[in-house]
């Protein structure tokens, strides 16, 4: 036998036995967006390299060492997308969307970053993001908080997800506050691990979210962002707060709370949860008022998050009902006899026509009534109709009951169509 391929490591297949929970996510997160008015847009998963390189910034994880990136047949450096914003941003400025104007955007799909695989993190995963442009804020971060804590509710999860926020202040007070943190982590260098002392000259915020224990023991006492933010930052995140408190929405300030892509500012925030090991962070976003200008695009405010639905499934598997996945058939046909074959198949067309959401499952394939109902009892329907040449003859049609101890019953066509509308 020929030697089988597999897919590539890290990018996965979503099979028929798992992908109905990610469809109740996905009619979940379109749902939620519409009821917030937020649009869709799609972009191309492949975008010039040097999009990403402007946006999420050089000196970052993804930039430095995640990309899939190639140069295509005319020698253009390309990158498989590996987040949605800086493309969003690209395409409205590309469109004429943003300039002088408000706009709420949603996207969702495939992102591709090259990191180690495991459990809640992949080379090919998919996020739902939400993006806002012209809103100065704090009302629209609100807002945005809100659609997450909505879904939450919505798949019982509230419990599971912890709401954390900082604020990054503007680009001033940062640089300013990056001095004073440079010169403390100068005094502990010697502890901080390798990635860590690398980046206390180039990105030496990321220090504050370096995973290492060892790291976070030595920086205990560093300055904290949040005690040097300008005073209209502080009075925008002091307002979200308020805000959040207000609608009910529990939350926790943290400091070291930084984000890895450049572009953030001001408010930023994540949902976490403690039930999926290292990969807790199921949603993440923040404002990035520079971006749209920074990508030649009209100065414009700017605030989105992204949610990995990978992580998503794993938390909702993990914690709900799996009836709600289900994807069984409602009914289920039999044809006995190849006689029965024709009229099988358009009694089935007909029960499609009057209800156009009932799953329909018509047998295909032959063999006897033992056979058929084997596949019925198998397939999760909760009722089999059963026709064969006595059914045909007489114009009524057998109903048999598959998860209720009911007598099988006899019904007309006519009947038969009304009985099936109590199913939807
Ligand atoms: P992490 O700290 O887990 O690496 P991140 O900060 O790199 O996350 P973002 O770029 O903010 O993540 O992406 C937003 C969300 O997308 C994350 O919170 C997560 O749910 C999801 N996500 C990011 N990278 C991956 C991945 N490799 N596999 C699966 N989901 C991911
Ligand atoms: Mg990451």
């Amino acid at each position: 036998m020929a030697k089988t391929i597999q897919a590539i490591r890290g990018m996965n297949d979503c099979l028929p036995n798992e992908v109905g929970a990610w469809q109740l996510v996905e009619r979940h997160l379109r749902e939620l967006a519409q009821s917030y008015q937020y649009h869709e847009i799609r972009t191309p998963v492949v975008e010039s390299t040097d999009l990403f390189k402007r946006s999420i910034g050089e000196v970052t994880d993804i930039v430095e060492k995640e990309m899939y990136t190639f140069d295509d047949r005319n020698g253009d450096s390309l990158s498989l997308r590996p987040e949605g914003t800086a493309c969003c941003v690209r395409a409205g400025n590309e469109h004429g969307l943003l300039y002088n104007q408000q706009q709420r955007l949603w996207y969702m799909g495939p992102m591709f970053r090259h990191e180690r695989p495991q459990k809640g993190r992949y080379r090919q995963f998919h996020q739902f993001g939400a993006e806002a442009y012209g809103f100065e804020g704090p009302d629209i971060d609100v807002e945005l908080i809100m659609m997450g804590a909505r879904l939450w509710k919505a798949f019982g999860i509230q419990d599971k997800v912890e709401l954390q926020i900082n604020s990054l202040g503007s680009g001033e007070a940062r640089a300013a506050y990056k001095e004073k943190l440079i010169a403390f982590l100068l005094t502990v260098e010697e502890q901080l691990d390798e990635d860590s002392k690398r980046r206390l000259h180039t990105n030496p915020l990321r220090v504050l979210d370096s995973k290492n224990p060892d790291t976070q023991r030595a920086i205990a006492d560093a300055p904290r962002l949040i005690d040097h933010l300008d005073e209209a930052s502080k009075i925008h995140f002091d307002k979200v707060c308020a805000q959040l408190t207000a609608l009910g929405v529990s939350f926790v300030v943290n400091p070291s709370l930084v984000r890895g892509l450049d572009y953030y500012n001001r408010t930023v925030f994540e949902w976490v949860t403690d039930m999926l090991g290292a990969q807790g962070t199921i949603c993440a976003g923040g404002r990035y008022d520079g971006l749209v200008e920074q990508l030649g695009g009209k100065a414009s405010p700017a605030i989105g998050f992204a949610m990995g639905i990978e992580r998503l499934v794993l938390l909702i598997e993990a914690t709900q009902d799996t009836q709600l996945l289900n994807t069984a058939p409602d009914v289920f046909i039999t044809a006995l006899g190849e006689i029965s074959q024709t009229p099988a198949m358009l009694l089935a067309e007909k029960v499609r026509d009057a209800h156009p959401s009932l799953r329909v499952l018509m047998h295909c394939g032959g063999g006897n009534m033992k056979k058929q109902m084997k596949k019925a009892g198998g397939s999760g329907a909760k009722l089999a109709i059963i026709i064969g040449e006595a059914e045909i003859e007489q114009k009524m049609y057998g109903v048999k009951y598959l998860q209720e101890d009911k007598p099988q019953q006899q019904f007309s066509e006519v009947d038969l169509i009304k009985l099936l509308s109590q199913m939807n």
